[in-house]
């Protein structure tokens, strides 16, 4: 099912309207409370490591029906996905986490940014440069996603990527038994994608949208807040429309840390269990009502799809996605 656009009266969510995708058929349901959920949009540019599902539709289409967005630019990039036909494959941070390590063949020829504002050579001819360990010595493998994932970028685009393609080395095979078997999971997915061993030979990895820090704007009122009784939290500046999960953009602010997804999408949703049921026992109405409103708002997807069922034009809606896709990626992913 698809969702289609948003029943609401006098700002208050009166339901949904939606598409079976199998065999187009559209049909409503009615309810006092609506609940967002619909994860991220790592689809908009083209390949991430999202599901195909995650396409932003249903926060997009709220957005044109009156639902505020917040914070929409932050998008996090994960440096360590492999390239894949159909979507990317994230090789888990806790790779890093373990010893792994990022580097390129060096080339002194070429020189580089560090974070200290000076320019310095970018390693040794024909030797490996493991430049995240020499620009943050500190925390060499271990700086967040977004610095790794800048770090890969600009050495891939000075020519230094393997194979002078957009790639890094990202090395486990000096790990020890001990520590290979706790990354078992993402060295098997990669074997799995590449047909190499990880475990022999150091991974191919490259740099991938990933996760969606903003999203549906929802309430979050304090628990000391005058109007506190009156408003609810997870709930949009739409009465009864909640928003949950990566779909929501509480929490993360511009960069989520790892692993605080899921526990963000628990707490939401139990946020949100709690207030819903506060939010019904003062708003409930009797839906019977609106039966003749649905059938309308039915009647008008209904001739959506027949004009875009019977459209004749030549564009190619794929081509139209990968174009999109490609200014996106272009100009609001690692760089802006
Ligand atoms: C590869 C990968 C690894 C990750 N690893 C971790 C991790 O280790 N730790 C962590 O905390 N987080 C991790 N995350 C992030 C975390 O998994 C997600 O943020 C979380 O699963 C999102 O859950 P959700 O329920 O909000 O959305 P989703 O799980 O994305 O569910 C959204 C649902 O909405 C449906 N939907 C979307 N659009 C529409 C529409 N228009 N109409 C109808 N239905 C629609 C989709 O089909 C889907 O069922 C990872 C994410 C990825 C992609």
């Amino acid at each position: 099912w698809s969702f289609l656009h948003l029943k609401y009266k006098n700002n208050k969510a009166k339901g949904a309207i939606f598409q079976n995708l199998h065999d187009l058929n559209i049909f409503a349901i009615k309810a006092d409370a609506v609940v967002v959920a619909t994860g991220g949009l790592g689809l908009i540019f083209g390949k991430s490591t999202n599901s195909y599902a995650c396409t932003g539709a249903a926060n997009s289409i709220l957005f044109t029906q009156g639902m505020k967005l917040a914070n929409p630019e932050f998008i996090q990039i994960h440096p360590t996905a492999i390239l894949g036909e159909d979507k990317l494959r994230l090789i888990s941070e806790a790779t890093r986490a373990e010893g792994a390590r990022i580097w390129v063949y060096g080339d002194d020829t070429k020189e580089i940014e560090f974070p200290d504002g000076s320019k310095k050579k970018c390693g040794k001819v024909n030797e490996k440069w493991y430049f995240l360990e020499e620009m943050y010595p500190e925390y060499k493998n271990l700086v967040p996603r977004d610095i790794a994932a800048r770090e890969i970028l600009k050495v891939c685009e000075l020519g230094l990527g393997i194979d002078k393609k957009d790639q890094v080395y990202l090395d486990a095979t000096h790990l020890s038994d001990e520590a290979l078997k706790k990354i078992e999971a993402p060295l098997e997915t990669y074997k799995k994608f590449t047909g190499e061993d990880p475990k022999k030979s150091p991974m191919k990895i490259f740099v991938s949208v990933h996760y969606t820090m903003g999203g549906g704007w929802a309430d979050w009122p304090a628990t000391d807040d005058i109007d506190r009784e009156k408003r609810f939290r997870q709930m949009t500046n739409i009465d009864g429309l909640f928003n949950i999960g990566e779909s929501d953009y509480l929490y993360h602010g511009a960069n989520r840390l790892g692993a605080n997804a899921l526990l963000a999408c628990i707490y939401s949703g139990l946020v949100a269990a709690k207030e819903i049921p506060r939010f019904l026992s003062k708003n409930s109405s009797d839906l019977k009502e609106d039966e003749l409103d649905i059938e309308k708002e039915i009647e008008l997807e209904e001739k959506q799809k027949q004009k875009l069922l019977n459209q004749k034009g030549d564009e190619n809606v794929f081509l139209l996605h990968q174009e999109m896709a490609n200014i996106m990626l272009k100009n609001v992913t690692v760089k802006r």
